[in-house]
């Protein structure tokens, strides 16, 4: 008979949570809802998800301001730190900050650095204890950028995060499947070759922040160590497979990185109210898998999503995939009874996603098309594939 706790401290995986990410509030009316992650790791435990009861993930801690300046000036930090009242500090705006997409509410700068420190842990886990998989769901907030909160991001995570990996010689692959291009990330590692970015989204021209297209392949020694993939309103699971599975798994073979980092954004589901794809949890599921097949040094975020029940049900099969476990596609009882009134009706772990659209129109194959064409002949090239 094995030992449970001996299973838990060999654990390959481990997810990095604290329950205080959800004493904090960007507002009512904004769109970001932190209790988006309760119901994830509430959906998780119903599924029996969690090794043990007593610990059924590692605490996230606060990163240090240290790590931060890896990425962010020190002007920024200062007015964030004053911003932490609730109160915009003069000159706020000039941050990105106040505006109503990155509210200035109490608690702020408390909450962007336990985000951080959470990914931080992620890596500490991956590089120091041996894990192979470690998630984290408050992270991958890809918008920030060195100076300038933007998107609902004040602090970049995965930038400060990959920044630390890259000082200890490690090789570093990005990779975000986030409805919206990772423009921040990107921006970060523009000009190197330690670290190689790919960001799957819908096309700039349709959606925030605007940016990410084909031609945007990195400057100097960085040149073919940015991939772009932006996509047309509508695209389907089908599309958006055959693209993924075109492009991004022979780079992740040529550029062989020490870690992956992912920023898993849900926001490509179909009914999400602030983008245009049109995956549904079954297509997710299937990017994941296919990740998960690479049997590399993961480090993995969570990212955008802005229905809910979405983002719950797609981290928690995400979780479940990476554990390597099975689930019914029924909602467990105790789940469904404690959140009733959140439940669609006949919602289960994979569906139904009603897309309201047909089959991808030739517009949407014909971007995905291009983009996988472009992309072979600029950055395989130059990448050696
Ligand atoms: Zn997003």
């Amino acid at each position: 008979m094995v030992n449970k706790n001996i299973m838990k401290k060999y654990s390959q995986e481990v997810l990095v949570y604290n329950p205080e990410f959800c004493s904090h509030s960007y507002g009512h009316s904004h769109p970001l809802k932190v209790e988006r992650l309760q119901l994830t790791v509430d959906l998780m435990d119903a599924y029996g998800l969690f090794d043990s009861q007593e610990s059924p993930w590692i605490d996230a801690k606060t990163a240090d301001e240290q790590d931060l300046r890896l990425v962010h000036t020190p002007e920024y930090l200062e007015i964030l730190k004053k911003a932490n009242t609730g109160r915009p500090p003069p000159h706020a705006r000039e941050y990105g900050l106040g505006s109503g997409d990155n509210p200035v509410f109490p608690g702020l700068y408390d909450w962007s650095l336990l985000v951080t420190g959470a990914t931080l842990e992620c890596i500490r886990q991956i590089r120091d204890e041996n894990r192979l998989i470690a998630f984290n769901i408050a992270g991958g907030l890809h918008h920030a950028l060195p100076s300038r909160a933007s998107g609902f991001c004040y602090l970049n995570d995965p930038a400060i995060g990959i920044a630390q990996m890259v000082k200890e010689g490690l090789r570093v692959l990005y990779l975000d499947i986030d409805v919206h291009h990772g423009d921040g990330v990107e921006t970060v590692f523009y000009n190197t070759d330690s670290v190689l970015t790919i960001s799957l989204h819908q096309h700039g021209h349709t959606l925030f922040p605007g940016t990410g297209f084909l031609e945007d392949i990195g400057k100097g020694s960085g040149r073919g160590y940015a991939v772009n993939v932006p996509l047309a309103p509508g695209t389907d699971d089908d599309v958006y497979l055959r693209t993924f599975k075109e492009i991004v798994p022979p780079i992740v073979l040529a550029y062989n990185p020490d870690v992956l980092v992912t920023q898993l954004g849900v926001d490509t589901l179909a009914t999400d109210p602030l983008a245009s794809l049109s995956l549904t949890l079954n297509g997710f599921s299937d990017v994941i898998h296919e990740i998960k097949s690479w049997n590399r040094k993961w480090v993995a975020l969570g990212g955008g999503g802005y229905n809910v029940m979405n983002v719950a049900r797609a981290w928690t099969k995400t979780w479940a995939i990476i554990k390597g476990i099975d689930v019914p596609d029924d909602l467990p009882e105790s789940f469904v009874r404690k959140y009733q009134e959140k439940q669609g009706v006949g919602l289960t772990l994979s569906g139904p996603l009603k897309t309201g659209h047909g089959p991808a129109s030739d517009n949407i194959r014909q971007t995905a098309h291009s983009a996988v064409t472009k992309i072979k002949e600029t950055i395989f090239p130059l990448l050696g594939i």
